[in-house]
């Protein structure tokens, strides 16, 4: 765990100055959450998840206390009270809620959401349909809604993802091309190979002699990602929301092979590494990334990992930094074409003007990621002062 984390400057004043003449040591602010009472009101009527973890709410009528993104009906606004973390709602007495679990690290996804994937996880080889969802007592319309939101894809399509992935994992393990089948629950051989062609680009027969990278979907407490790692490390990692993702799961079976869902154990070692991430005990990471780019993008990557947890820099800042003082534009596309968020923090970089500017996971998570990581090393700093 990397306890050398700068202590991030804490500044009351929410706007970076800014362009490339000011001081470096501004640039490197990261900027606290707006939370005056009015905004995070306005969050709670939104159910704005951007706030996940740095509010809470306490409603005086009801002595119960809330995350602001909570789907219980919104209390009225003189029966509130913000509070910037759990311990100080339950100090001033609050109790924690039932439905939105406060106290729980991770946000709870939506009951349909959470019990349906226990079902599929459950009985994997199954064939899920809309009457099976309408069985257990979900519309299924809700459900479809719940699994787009989280994953960016279908009830159904994340079914068959967990399907395949089985079917996957036994030809790997040498199985016959007929248990595989049998597993992913297909009548005819040839929907079976057409299926897996489409998802891993090569016939099931040749499958076990490629290079294969394993996908999974990792539950964040900002959103579920897809992790595609090999034994070598990490090729991707991403918010399920990106728009650029399909575009670049084909590039990565193009440049490196098929990909398929399945269980490995660098996706273990990432998870592993997420939940410490996400849990504040450490931002550094020791799960090795294999990203493949041009030489430019490559040193670009590489910079941005040198930026410690708790700050930030501008894109021009990268171009002298890689001595490119020319660049601050291409540093900006490398920035952008970077595919495993996070561990290679493009989160990190701002515009000069203080401005989050783009972040393809979604503008709302790069303020989170921000903000948690200055509060998680401002906490390590004083913990190694102490
Ligand atoms: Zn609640």
């Amino acid at each position: 765990m990397s306890r050398s984390l700068k202590p991030a400057e804490e500044k009351k004043n929410t706007r970076l100055v800014s362009g490339d003449t000011a001081p470096a040591a501004a640039l490197k602010r990261v900027m606290p959450m707006l939370r005056d009472d009015d905004t995070l009101f306005a969050a709670l009527i939104a159910r704005d998840p951007s706030y996940e973890g740095f509010a809470y709410v306490g409603v005086k009528t009801t002595g119960i206390f809330c995350r602001l993104t909570c789907p219980a009906r919104k209390p009225k606004r003189h029966n509130v009270v913000f509070f910037s973390c759990r311990d100080a709602a339950q100090d001033a007495g609050f109790r924690p809620c039932l439905r939105c679990k406060p106290l729980d690290l991770k946000r709870p996804a939506s009951g349909a959401l959470d019990a349906l994937r226990d079902k599929i996880r459950s009985e994997p080889e199954k064939r899920w349909s809309a009457e099976d969802v309408k069985a257990l007592g979900y519309d299924p319309s809700t459900v479809r809604r719940a699994f787009q939101r989280e994953y960016g894809i279908t009830f159904a399509q994340y079914a068959r993802s967990q399907r395949l992935g089985l079917a996957v994992n036994t030809l790997q393990q040498g199985g016959s091309v007929m248990d595989a089948q049998l597993d992913a629950g297909y009548e005819s051989g040839s929907g079976f190979r057409d299926a897996i062609s489409r998802l891993i680009g090569d016939a099931p027969i040749r499958a076990s002699m490629r290079q294969i990278l394993t996908a999974d979907w990792l539950d964040t407490p900002i959103g579920a990602m897809l992790a595609v790692a090999d034994d070598a490390g990490v090729h991707l990692l991403e918010f399920a929301e990106r728009k650029a993702l399909p575009t670049e799961i084909e590039r990565l079976r193009k440049r490196v092979g098929p990909i398929s869902f399945g269980h490995h154990p660098m996706l273990d070692r990432l998870a592993h590494a997420m939940e410490q991430y996400f849990a504040g005990r450490s931002l550094s990471f020791d799960v090795p990334v294999v990203q493949r780019g041009t030489p430019f993008e490559a040193t670009v990557w590489n910079a941005l990992q040198q930026i410690p947890a708790g700050t930030t820099r501008s894109y021009g800042e990268i171009a002298r930094l890689i001595d490119r003082p020319d660049a601050p534009r291409a540093v900006a596309r490398a920035n952008g074409s970077n595919q495993v968020a996070i561990i290679v923090p493009c989160h990190r970089v701002i515009g000069a003007d203080g401005s989050l500017t783009g972040y393809g996971g979604k503008i709302w998570r790069k303020q989170w990621l921000l903000e948690h990581e200055r509060r998680v090393a401002t906490t390590f700093s004083k913990g190694s002062e102490a």
